[in-house]
C-alpha cells in the first residue's frame, strides 16, 4: 500500500477506536469518513489483494452478508462491514479495522453499488431483491435495476449471483455473461408486474413468471430452496439447519451457499457454520424477561414486514412504528401492507406513529391494543413468546431499553 493509505488506515482505526470508547456507536462511520478524506482511494487500497464479495438488493442485505462470510469462512479469514455500516466509509472502515484477510463480504447500500464495485474490484456480486423503499428518499425501483444493469454491462468480468424470482433483479443481471441464479422466493410482488425491459405485464403461475410481451422470463435457478433445505447445482439436497427463523433466511442461506460456491466452497463444509449465527447486529435476538421470551424483528419497508409475519410465530406480537428521518418521514406504506396474517393472535401497538397503525388495523379488520411503553407491552402478554416487529428507530428504542434492563 502506498504510503498515504497507510496512514489513513492507521488514523481511520484510531478514529473509530475513540468514538467507540466514547460511546458514539461502532464507529465505523466516522473511521471510514476521516480514511477517506486523508486518501481519496482509500478502499480501492484496502481492497486490492483481496477476494471480494458484495452483497446488494433492498432486503436481506445484512443477515446474507453476515451468512457468507460465514460459508467464505472455511477458507479462511474474512473481513465484512456485520454492522450493516454499508456505504463506502463503513466498508473502508470494516477493511481497515480487519487487517490483511484474503476474503472480503460486504454489504452494500443498492444505491452505491457501482461505485463500491469500481473501488473494490469484486469477483463476485450477489442480487438480492428490488422493492420499494422509504418512500421519501429511495430511487424508483425501474431507476435502481437500471443503474444496476447499466454497471453490470461494464464489468462482464464479475460472476453475479441473482435472484431468480425477481423480475427486476433478473433483467438488471442480464447484461452479465457469468450469472448463476438463485431461486430464494419473491413474497412481494407489487414492485414487478410490469416489464422493465417492454413495459408489458408479467405474468406468474406454478413458480414461474414470464414478460406477455418480450422474452423476458425466469431463468432456470442452480440454487434452489426446498422444504427446509437447499438444492445445489449438482442436484444434491441439504437440511439447512440455522437459528434465524423463517422460510426468509433459509433463502438468505441459499444465496450465501450460492456466494461461496464461487469461491470454491462446498455447502457440507459451510452449513455447520451458517448453523452458529445467531443475531446480527440485534435482530433477531432472544431476551428473557419476567418469564416472557421476547423475540425482535427488524422490519424496514413494505416487503420487509412481510417477511417479519413469517418469521413470527403464532404468538402475542408487538408492532412498533416511528417515522423519524432514518425511517423515512412518510407512513402511507402502512397501506401496501396486508397486515391480516396477524388477525389470529393478540396484537399490541406502540411507537411514535402507533395512531398511524391503529388506524390501518382497523381497516384491515386486526383487533389490537395500544401501549404507552414497551414495560406495558410486557405485562399485557402472558408468560411466553412475545414477538416485537419493529421499523428502525423504534427497534433501536427497544434494543436500547432492554438493554438497560439485562
Ligand atoms: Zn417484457
Amino acid at each position: 500500500m502506498p504510503l498515504i493509505a497507510k496512514v489513513a488506515t492507521s488514523v481511520s482505526k484510531t478514529a473509530a477506536a475513540l468514538s467507540r470508547a466514547a460511546g458514539r456507536g461502532d464507529g465505523s462511520v466516522i473511521g471510514g469518513w476521516i480514511g477517506l478524506k486523508i486518501d481519496p482511494d482509500l478502499l480501492a487500497h484496502l481492497a486490492s489483494g483481496r477476494a471480494v464479495a458484495l452483497v446488494s438488493g433492498t432486503n436481506g442485505k445484512t443477515t446474507t452478508t453476515r451468512l457468507t462470510a460465514a460459508a467464505v469462512g472455511v477458507l479462511g479469514r474474512v473481513a465484512t462491514n456485520s454492522f450493516g455500516a454499508n456505504m463506502p466509509t463503513g466498508h473502508t472502515s470494516a477493511l481497515a479495522r480487519e487487517g490483511h484477510t484474503p476474503f472480503a463480504v460486504l454489504e452494500v447500500d443498492e444505491h452505491y453499488l457501482a461505485q463500491v464495485i469500481d473501488a473494490t474490484r469484486p469477483k463476485v456480486v450477489a442480487l438480492l431483491n428490488l422493492s420499494r423503499d422509504q418512500l421519501d428518499r429511495a430511487k424508483e425501483v425501474a431507476m435502481m435495476a437500471q443503474l444496476w444493469k447499466t454497471t453490470l454491462a461494464g464489468h462482464p468480468e464479475i460472476k453475479v449471483v441473482a435472484n431468480a424470482d425477481d423480475p427486476m433483479v433478473v433483467w438488471a443481471a442480464s447484461a452479465s455473461p457469468q450469472t448463476t441464479w438463485f431461486s430464494a422466493g419473491q413474497r412481494w410482488l407489487d414492485d414487478s408486474f410490469v416489464c422493465p425491459e417492454s413495459g408489458h405485464p408479467i405474468e406468474r403461475a406454478q413458480g414461474e413468471w414470464w414478460c406477455t410481451g418480450c422474452p423476458l422470463r425466469r431463468p432456470r435457478p442452480q440454487w434452489v430452496v426446498e422444504d427446509e433445505g437447499v438444492i445445489d447445482p449438482r442436484g444434491d439436497w441439504h437440511l439447512v439447519k440455522l437459528q434465524l427463523p423463517g422460510k426468509v433466511n433459509i433463502g438468505n442461506a441459499a444465496t450465501a451457499l450460492a456466494v461461496a460456491g464461487e469461491f470454491g466452497v462446498r455447502p457440507i463444509e459451510a452449513l455447520p457454520r451458517l448453523a452458529r449465527v445467531a443475531s446480527i447486529a440485534g435482530r433477531y435476538a432472544q431476551v428473557d424477561k419476567d418469564g416472557r421470551n421476547i423475540r425482535l424483528l427488524l422490519a424496514k419497508n413494505p416487503a420487509s414486514w412481510l417477511e417479519a409475519f413469517d418469521m413470527a410465530d403464532q404468538a402475542p406480537t408487538l408492532l412498533s412504528i416511528n417515522a423519524r428521518d432514518p425511517d423515512g418521514l412518510d407512513t402511507s406504506w402502512l397501506y401496501d401492507v396486508d397486515f391480516s396474517p396477524l388477525r389470529d393472535r393478540p396484537v399490541l401497538i406502540t411507537g411514535d406513529r402507533a395512531y398511524d397503525l391503529a388506524v390501518r388495523l382497523q381497516v384491515n379488520q386486526v383487533p389490537f391494543r395500544h401501549v404507552q411503553s414497551f414495560d406495558e407491552a410486557l405485562a399485557a402478554v402472558p408468560p411466553g413468546r412475545l414477538e416485537v416487529i419493529a421499523n428502525y428507530t423504534a427497534f433501536q428504542d427497544i434494543r436500547a431499553e432492554l438493554d438497560r434492563v439485562n
